[in-house]
């Protein structure tokens, strides 16, 4: 019987799926036809395929051909299937033996001379294949994206003849070489914040070691030109590398969106830095094809924002669920898929639209009317998820040089930070920037003494109840930080202190 099976994997979210690619030659007028809810891209593999198998001196069959993508409900998208299409076809004719393909895994575009293309998820596909120890073929252009596996299944091909010697036993494909196991160490060591670089602000430097070491949102309230980039690029520096586990998530959802700068510090925690002018889209995900947007590519790093009142309003308010739910769901009429989304996030913004309201160095030139709108863009919701919100002033230069800063050790810090890091997991299993109702009474209660101080300070300062939940998670933080078994005043009032920008508006001074 003219009939063969080849399996591949189809991606859908952050999941690669099982395919089974059926091929049927019967007789009847020569025709190819695709069944199984393939979209354009895969429809158009048929001359592709065909091409291929030809350029490679290869036979393509004179007959009727029926390819099945099963299962059929999955949606098929991309030109991911035809290497897999390409040998189920040959194995139906007889050019390649049956029974070796059964177990392999195979993925892989083809181009018209039989060279094969990259694929996105590469890496999700291989992941899953190791999951049920099957052997996998897939694209060299796509080897270096596996770095975070460590599975000596895998098999590079460059070219269909390649593969086809592999079956035959020809020549045998050779097995991806994977990463060493020191590489989290040497990652660590190689990236060190520029702390030092920062002149003399010290409050937000403390913020921000505070921020890494619980990981809580942080808003940075300044002029132009003093260091709010800086600051959020170090921040991400003085996060503990990320373990195997959490890597590879990081990994699997650059691969579906075909990133390619994260491969060789697969370890660190990811930055993403979308401009103001991003859409909904582009910042929470979807589109046609359901990709993962800014926000599940910040997944276990740190998402900056910088301009925050510049964003669309409405692209600002579709962050709140991926705050809340450390994830996004997103539906399509066949399907829905769900990001992971677990960020940190950092907003960076001006105390008005030219910058220097409060400046002692500039006047600044905008209507307390304008200043309101500007600030109105960032809505009371909103601004309760930053956990810490710091003015950054400017300084004179003679302040500058009269501070005479001692240098701080910075590796000392990002140690400090780890061991914080630590405690917090063996403690509770999260940071303590992601503890809900129930975590937030089991492990940041304070004194009835502490209860009153905070309640009339509330009613002073007119903190919601999600401010005063995340002022806990704060001081729990800082009492981490220094070591202290329970939260203590000082860290509590440290925590109060970072929130006094909480109603905006009496920024504008
Ligand atoms: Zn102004």
């Amino acid at each position: 019987m003219a009939i063969a099976t080849t399996y591949s994997r189809a991606i859908v979210g952050v999941e690669a799926f099982s395919i089974s690619v059926e091929t049927h030659l019967s007789k009847g007028l020569p025709g190819f036809t695709i069944v199984g809810l393939p979209e354009t891209a895969v429809k158009e593999s048929k001359e592709r395929v065909r091409s291929a198998i030809i350029n490679s001196n290869l036979k393509f069959p004179d007959r009727r051909i029926t390819v099945n993508l099963a299962p059929a409900d999955l949606p098929k998208a991309g030109g991911r299937y035809d290497l897999a299409i390409a040998v189920s076809i040959l194995a139906a004719s007889g050019q390649l033996p049956k029974q070796v393909l059964r177990n392999y895994d195979i993925l892989g575009e083809l181009a018209l001379n039989g060279d094969i293309r990259s694929i996105h998820g590469a890496l999700l596909s291989v992941a899953a294949a190791q999951d049920e120890c099957k052997p996998v073929i897939l694209p060299i252009a796509d080897r270096d994206r596996l770095s975070p596996l460590n599975y000596t299944g895998a098999y590079s091909a460059g070219t269909l003849i390649d593969v086809v010697s592999h079956f035959t036993g020809a020549s045998q494909l050779r097995p991806i070489a994977m990463a060493d196991s020191n590489e989290a160490e040497e990652c660590e060591a190689a990236e060190v914040p520029e702390l030092n670089q920062i002149k003399s602000q010290s409050l937000a430097k403390r913020a921000l070691q505070i921020a890494a070491a619980g990981g809580h949102n942080l808003l940075l309230v300044g002029p132009p030109g003093t260091g709010k980039t800086m600051l959020a690029n170090c921040l991400v520096k003085l996060l503990p590398v990320l373990s195997t586990a959490h890597a590879l998530e990081v990994a699997s959802i650059h691969s579906v969106a075909m990133l390619s700068e994260h491969h060789s510090n697969w370890r660190m925690p990811p930055l993403r830095c979308p401009h103001h002018t991003a859409t909904s889209v582009a910042l929470v995900g979807g589109g046609n094809r359901a990709r993962p947007g800014e926000v599940s590519l910040a997944h276990r790093g740190v998402l900056f924002l910088d301009e925050l009142p510049e964003f669309n309003s409405r692209v600002l308010e579709s962050l709140r669920e991926p705050i809340e739910a450390g994830s996004i769901t997103i539906s399509r009429a066949s399907y829905r898929v769900c990001f992971p989304a677990n960020f940190q996030l950092v907003a960076a913004m001006n105390p008005c639209p030219c910058g220097y309201a409060g400046d002692v160095t500039r006047e600044c030139i905008c209507s307390s009317e304008r200043i309101s709108r500007y600030l109105s863009k960032i809505s009371g919701p909103l601004l309760d998820r930053f956990d810490l919100m710091i003015e950054i002033p400017r300084l004179s230069p003679a302040e500058i040089i009269l501070q005479q800063e001692q240098k701080q050790d910075t590796g000392r810090i990002k140690q400090q930070i780890k061991s914080c890091r630590r405690a917090q997991l063996e403690r509770a299993g999260k940071a303590n920037a992601e503890l809900g109702g129930q975590g937030i009474e089991q492990y940041c209660s304070i004194s009835s003494k502490s209860q009153k101080m905070m309640a009339s300070t509330m009613e002073r300062l007119g903190f919601s109840a999600r401010a005063y939940h995340r002022i806990l998670k704060v001081a729990r933080t800082i009492a981490d930080y220094e070591q202290h078994p329970t939260i203590e005043d000082e860290d509590l009032l440290e925590a109060i202190n970072y929130r006094r920008l909480d109603r905006l508006g009496s920024m504008s001074v």
